[in-house]
């Protein structure tokens, strides 16, 4: 019997998790680090109910990953890491499913970093990490955007000189683990429901997806993970005559105009205050109450269009911290949005129930799971006979 471990780097962190390797993976242990390149780093394990912390001090990627072995050594008790799932965020326009990971792979890889500078390094440096300590185990890669891959060139394209999308300056569509699940988890509950779905990612990171018979067809966030939706620090849709006057009026270089996008923006940006939905809705100052509004009506404005992109719709989703707990947001984005047949019932979606609507569409809440979605991926690369895509 073996198992198969889950990570998910970013540019500090690393969350991991360990699945069995059958064919009804169950999660047996998950955790995190934290604070990776600071002096404080620490490991978080969550296992048989109980919550550990290591502090690890000063750790690189590497250092991360190595903790991650040590940490989940007893959880294994001498069975094997069979394969390791490891989510990238850019699989260029030449990957739409896993991939199995070997050196020409990685090199392909590492040309994406261009297009995802503050990810794809950070996901590559956990792979080779996890080489290292798991020689043996079978790495896969899992994208970000590869269940974007088949949008329509209308929606997959910028009105920029064609040879810039020739070199991939492209609407590739980001959180995509996330969609995956979610879509899989719905044609389940409701396969009638199928049709034209729209699936709000809210979390830290907020993206929205249009799906046609469970194919992405247009989605929010575009070449980056900055666009569409304003985030906790991102600032998302942005006039690019704004960049433009930063860098002639107010004199910016391209890095310090990449901290006010990715970190200084979106939530915490217009509340002064926190990147924290939880932490906005209990603050009382107006900052905070128009850093909401302004998400609100970012997310009621892309329904709209999204739903246009379908020439209607039948579901709504909500999933991420905010989508799945959020339930004041809930009612705030679908308040007045009888016209499109959106009516919530006030108990379940104060309820967070799986179905929150009485009106024509459904409205539902999926709690999502990016890893279990990785965790099949490497189970499928095994030979355990899992398909990747079902459940
Ligand atoms: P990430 O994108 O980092 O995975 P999450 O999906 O965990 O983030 O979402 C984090 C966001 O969810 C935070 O803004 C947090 O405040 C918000 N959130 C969590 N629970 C609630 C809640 N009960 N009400 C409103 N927002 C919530």
């Amino acid at each position: 019997m073996s198992c198969v471990l889950t990570l998910n780097a970013g540019s500090s962190s690393i969350k991991f998790s360990v699945y069995s390797a059958d064919d009804a993976p169950a999660e047996l242990a998950s955790g995190q680090v934290e604070s990776l390149y600071s002096p404080t780093a620490s490991l978080t394990l969550k296992w048989q109910g109980e919550k550990t912390k290591t502090e690890l001090g000063q750790a690189d990627h590497t250092a991360g990953v190595r903790a991650i072995l040590d940490a989940v050594a007893p959880v294994l008790d001498g069975q094997d890491v069979g394969a390791i799932g490891h989510r990238i965020v850019h699989g260029g326009t030449i990957y739409d499913a896993p991939v199995v990971l070997d050196e020409t792979v990685l090199e392909k890889l590492a040309a994406f970093e261009p297009l995802a500078p503050l990810h794809q390094p950070q996901n590559l440096a956990a792979v080779r990490a996890a080489i290292a300590a798991f020689p043996e185990a079978v790495q896969v890669g899992c994208f970000d955007t590869a269940f974007h891959r088949g949008h329509p060139w209308v929606n997959d394209t910028f009105a920029l000189p064609r040879k810039y999308y020739e070199q991939g300056v492209r609407r590739y569509g980001f959180h995509g683990l996330s969609y995956d699940y979610v879509s899989g988890q719905l044609a389940k509950l409701d396969p009638e429901g199928m049709g034209r779905v729209v699936i709000a990612h809210l979390g830290n990171g907020a993206s929205m997806t249009a799906l046609r018979d469970g194919k992405s067809v247009a989605s929010t966030m575009g070449f980056s993970a900055l666009d569409g939706l304003p985030m906790g620090t991102r600032c998302g849709q942005l006039d690019p005559g704004v960049l433009l006057y930063l860098m002639s009026h107010e004199g910016m270089e391209a890095d310090q105009i990449s901290d006010l996008l990715y970190n200084q923006s979106g939530l915490k940006g217009l509340s002064g205050l926190s990147n924290d939905m939880r932490t906005l809705e209990a603050a009382d100052t107006d900052e905070a109450k128009e850093a909401i509004a302004y998400f609100v009506f970012r997310v009621r404005r892309e329904i709209g269009a999204l739903a246009a992109s379908l020439g209607g719709i039948d579901t709504l989703v909500f999933t991420g911290g905010i989508g799945e707990n959020g339930a004041n947001v809930r009612a705030k984005i679908c308040e007045g949005m009888d016209w499109m047949g959106i009516t919530l019932d006030a108990a379940a979606n104060q309820d967070s129930a799986d179905l929150i609507s009485t009106g024509s569409v459904s409205v539902r809440v999926i709690r999502t799971n990016e890893e279990l979605v990785i965790a099949r991926a490497a189970i499928a690369a095994l030979g355990a006979g899992v398909s990747a895509a079902a459940e």
